[in-house]
């Protein structure tokens, strides 16, 4: 599940990815703070953990698994 969110202190776009592999009912608070200048937007729980990236790092990152996909051998 991807959010996109928006610094109120920079303007950066971010975007924040909640990854709960662990089907765990044993929640956590997370701080989600902003990746470009620390400052705290929200306090979540979860039983998992959260990616925190700037749209533009989140962009290039799904650049990269998309090409990653069309080799034809898996990188060693
Ligand atoms: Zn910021």
């Amino acid at each position: 599940m991807e959010e996109l969110y928006k610094c109120k202190n920079c303007q950066t776009n971010i975007v924040i990815v909640e990854d709960n592999l662990f089907y765990s009912d044993e929640k956590s608070e997370v701080q989600i703070s902003c990746p470009a200048c620390d400052h705290k937007l929200d306090t979540r729980l979860t039983d998992g953990w959260f990616f925190i990236q700037t749209e533009i790092e989140f962009k290039k990152e799904k650049e990269i698994e998309s090409k990653k996909e069309r080799l034809p051998y898996p990188m060693m």
